[in-house]
């Protein structure tokens, strides 16, 4: 709480200060304490996000100009607060502007009430009237504006959204036509045959320039990253050392051609090193158009070892490079897509091997992805209008897993109900995620569709900027579209499958399941050589409630029946729905005194139950049949034929009571 409140403690000392006039009294201490406090809290806002410290921060920037207002008695530049909520609106949060105003404008009041008390009446406005207009028409204007504000940014979101998914399918359209020139196997094996040759190219083009101008050694080097690192050289391996920046790193920055005749290495560093002295070199950049791929340098350990004609020499061997760069990197995009491909296959086929159980689905479907794009990847199924989160590969625990994605990034995709790919969040102000993700900077929400029903959401989130390329992005919805279509078959499965084997009114198992759990129950404790207890339960005088209160209250009353079965007998005991107004419960490892006590149980709840219908109460009772295995009965006929006999000598014997078969005499 505190902790919280701590930033808004402060602005109360500087709102203070407002009112016992410092502005003007101690005004060199006044501003900048005012001004560190600004400072801080927009620094702190920045990093942690929290709207108490916009709040703080909004609040310190409404009474910086008030402080001056009162201290140069300028209450004609009163006015300048409606542009300054203006601009706030632009960049806060509707809610952070209304409470920093709101709060701004309880000073008002209470000081210009307050002045008899030796207050500095705020802002110079003496009538309390006429302040609580200033705040009225203040907060009118926040409302007003913000309202705008986000019509317009929603309006530019969505031109945004349209003009990358026009610039994606552009550049997926030209990595077609790249692909369809290459498809036919004759091209294809031959482009293989090429690439497999590019580095032989290389080292005889290098071989080629070191001769031609007298070099000591001539090198390649291309981008990493932020540096570059060594593709190529004539020297034997490992006898050169890159070290970063120095003439090749100036020639990567610069694309300018740089040449050294009497280089001092401690001075001017050439970017890397070897046994011999460097003292004349060369370095090229090799543009392919504007891209720079790479730069060559050709070195000598004596002084003026190059002019005018070597230069030209190089530059006409960095021109070739560039072709067989430029080879190369054509075949990166063909490469993946021929890898996407691999993985769609064995993916698919993982996700059609993965049974009907949803849980594994979505584990073998985030595992798939994570294969195309090293991410953090979470799978959410629907749960009305929440998420419960399935799967994730974070290896973190994940505060909870029922979220809302209302509010955030995520929303955009399951409203459109289309994926959702930003590549660079840093524009956003909406959270991304409905809990703290970490480091995210691009997201990709993929919803999960059935027949138009959604289904669930799988959610990507990478600490790089734009980390998927269009391919991977239509690899990924592939997965996801198989995904949903196994996992709408498990849902129908389950359905079905519930459908099958519980009794419609109380949900209970059905006749026919109770017959087949019954069955292999018995095999069970015949195996363990253990008892088993069965229980026939059939309601008292059923055909009065119904003849009394109509059908539809005899069926309330065998769901309230039913559903206090449910809650007496433990888990693994089975409960059915026998038939008309009987229930049969199996007790596996039960013998009879055990089982009357549970019975009994029973029965008292049900009777202990009160009923209402027609405004008036009512109450059933039940009686109870019991057999045990193996003491009454072997086989699963004689087990029943005894349970119902021990019910028939309940129900002579004035109902609402359970009876033990061994015990009728
Ligand atoms: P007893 O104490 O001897 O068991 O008397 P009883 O009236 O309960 O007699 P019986 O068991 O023969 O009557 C069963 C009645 O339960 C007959 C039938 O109309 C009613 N019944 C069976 N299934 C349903 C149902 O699904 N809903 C409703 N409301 N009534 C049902
Ligand atoms: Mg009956
Ligand atoms: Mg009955």
């Amino acid at each position: 709480m505190l902790k919280r409140g701590g930033p808004l403690l402060f602005t109360v000392f500087a709102w203070f200060g407002l009112l016992k006039g410092l502005p003007e009294a101690r005004p060199f201490f006044w501003f900048p304490a005012c001004f560190a406090i600004a400072a801080a809290c927009f620094f702190l806002y920045n990093r942690e996000k929290k709207e108490e410290l916009a709040v703080a921060f909004l609040l310190t920037g409404l009474l910086l100009p008030a402080g001056a207002i009162q201290s140069l008695h300028l209450i004609r530049l009163t006015p300048l607060f409606f542009p300054l909520v203006i601009v706030m609106t632009f960049f806060f949060s509707l809610p952070a502007v209304l409470i920093a105003l709101t709060l701004f404008s309880i000073q008002i009041v209470p000081a210009s009430v307050l002045q008899f008390a030796g207050f500095r009446p705020f802002l110079d406005i003496a009538d309390p009237v006429q302040a609580g207009l200033l705040a009225a028409f203040l907060i009118m204007t926040a409302g007003v504006s913000s309202y705008m504000v986000r019509r317009l940014q929603t309006a530019r979101d969505k031109a945004e959204h349209a003009l990358a998914t026009i610039r994606r399918n552009a550049r997926s359209i030209t990595h077609e036509a790249e692909l369809e020139s290459l498809s036919s196997e004759e091209t294809l094996s031959h482009y293989y045959a090429s690439i497999m040759k590019i580095d032989e190219e290389i080292r005889e083009l290098l071989g080629t320039i070191k001769q031609a101008v007298f070099a000591d050694s001539a090198s390649l080097f291309i981008p990493d990253r932020n540096s570059f690192v060594l593709r190529s050289s004539t020297g034997a391996e490992g006898a050169l050392e890159v070290m970063d920046g120095g003439i090749v790193g100036a020639c990567f920055r610069d694309k300018k051609l740089a040449s050294f005749s009497e280089l001092d290495e401690k001075k001017t560093p050439p970017g890397y090193r070897k046994e011999l002295r460097i003292v004349s070199i060369i370095a090229v950049p090799i543009l392919d158009g504007s891209l720079l791929v790479g730069v060559l340098t050709v070195d000598s350990s004596r002084q003026y070892a190059f002019n005018l004609p070597e230069k030209e020499h190089a530059e006409r061997v960095a021109a070739q490079l560039v072709r067989i760069l430029h080879r190369e990197r054509m075949y990166i995009p063909l490469k993946r897509e021929r890898a996407g491909l691999r993985i769609l296959k064995e993916e698919s086929s993982n996700l059609v091997t993965s049974e009907l159980d949803r849980g594994r689905i979505a584990r073998r479907l985030c595992e798939g992805v994570e294969r195309i794009s090293a991410a953090q990847v979470f799978f959410f199924s629907r749960r009305g209008k929440l998420f419960d989160l399935v799967h994730h590969n974070t290896g973190r625990s994940v505060e909870s897993r029922r979220v809302s994605f209302d509010a955030t990034i995520i929303n955009f995709a399951l409203e459109n109900r289309t994926k959702f790919y930003v590549s660079d969040v840093k524009g956003y102000k909406i959270p991304i995620m409905p809990f703290n993700a970490g480091e995210v900077r691009s997201v990709l929400a993929i919803p999960m569709l059935s027949e138009n029903q959604l289904l669930g959401v799988l959610v990507m989130l990478s600490e790089q900027v734009d980390f998927l390329e269009n391919q991977e992005i239509e690899l990924i919805e592939i997965l996801c579209n198989q995904a949903s279509t196994l996992i709408a078959n498990a849902k129908l499965h389950a359905q079905i499958e519930r459908l099958a084997t519980t009794d419609g009114l109380t949900g209970l198992l059905n006749h026919r399941i109770f017959q087949e759990k019954l069955t292999g129950e018995l095999k069970r404790q015949s195996r363990l050589s253990g008892s088993l207890a069965l229980m026939l339960t059939d309601i008292d005088h059923f055909k009065k409630v119904n003849d009394t209160y109509g059908h539809p209250v005899g069926d309330i009353v065998l769901k309230g029946v039913s559903k206090i079965i449910r809650e007496t007998v433990r888990d693994v005991d089975i409960a059915a729905r026998y038939g008309g107004e009987e229930f049969a419960v199996i007790l596996p490892g039960t013998d009879g005194p055990g089982a009357r006590i549970i019975a009994e149980r029973l029965r008292e709840s049900v009777r202990e139950k009160t009923f209402s219908a027609d405004g008036k109460t009512f109450n059933v009772s039940i009686s109870i049949g019991i057999a045990v295995l193996p003491v009454d009965a072997k086989r699963k006929e004689e087990l029943i034929e005894k349970a119902d006999q021990a019910l028939y000598h309940a129900k002579h014997n004035g109902r609402d009571q359970s009876v033990l078969w061994n015990s009728i005499g």
